[in-house]
């Protein structure tokens, strides 16, 4: 318990942290972005051209870490519906299934039952999904396959993606989840981190399993959507 104390404390500066800063890194963003823009559709010299692009994606990078921490910015921005998680699931896995095909990996998905009703953020849960399958594609070779189960009891909705990809060694284990750490040399080491914090902000359960060489794991579950929570949410939706 004490570990998972020292976790909260840190994802809550996190938090903090993000939501003073993010918003006021984003407008100045977009002006830099703008400007580099226009200077690029002005300039004939190729090398500079190059350079200006360069920037440009340098630019999109940081927009995609400021827009990761942003999810971690104050939870009363966040409004919760009522939402159907297969339909969510379907839709992430159509759009992953795009950049899969490009490493021949196919991504197959079981579901079992038929109630996924659950109160949530969906443009967050669907941002646990494209990042928790995203690097399962990441880990996969070439022709191979990811697996998503979708289930559900009275109570709880179950999500499992399974991959035979890489793996994680038990030293990087320990890391998993900490802001930053990341063993890609384009990653950003915030994935994880902010799946498990939106996780939790659905009074759900994210957990990590993984064996080096063999594959990763990873179980999520979040409560079905429970008539008297779902009816506070709308009247708090003004
Ligand atoms: P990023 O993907 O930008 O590195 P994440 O927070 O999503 O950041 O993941 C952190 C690290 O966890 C990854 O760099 C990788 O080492 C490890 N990891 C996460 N998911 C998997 C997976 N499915 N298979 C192997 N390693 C994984
Ligand atoms: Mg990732």
């Amino acid at each position: 318990t004490e570990r998972k104390l020292k976790e909260s404390e840190k994802l809550s500066l996190v938090g903090e942290l993000a939501s003073g800063v993010a918003h006021e890194i984003r407008n100045p963003l977009t002006s830099l972005k703008g400007f580099t823009k226009i200077i690029y559709q002005k300039t004939r010299d190729k090398t500079n051209k190059e350079y200006l692009t360069i920037m440009m994606d340098e630019i999109d990078r940081i927009n995609f870490i400021v827009s990761e921490f942003m999810v971690l910015s104050k939870p009363h921005l966040v409004k919760f519906t009522s939402s159907d998680l297969s339909s969510v699931l379907h839709s992430v896995v159509t759009l992953l299934k795009t950049q899969a095909v490009l490493k021949n990996i196919e991504i197959l998905t079981a579901i079992v039952g038929n109630d996924f009703l659950t109160t949530c953020e969906e443009n967050q849960i669907k941002q646990v999904l494209v990042n928790v399958i995203k690097n399962s594609i990441e880990a996969t070779p070439d022709g191979g396959k990811i697996y998503v189960k979708l289930e559900s009891d009275n109570s709880t909705i179950s999500l499992t993606i399974i991959d035979e990809g890489v793996g994680i060694s038990m030293e990087d284990m320990k890391q998993i989840g900490n802001p930053f750490f990341t063993t890609k040399t384009e990653g950003t080491g915030l994935g994880i981190m902010v799946s498990k914090k939106i996780i939790h902000n659905h009074n759900g359960n994210f957990v990590i399993k993984s064996t080096q060489n063999k594959g990763t794991t990873v179980s999520i579950t979040i409560p079905k959507t429970n008539k008297a929570r779902q009816e506070l949410t709308e009247n708090n939706i003004s």
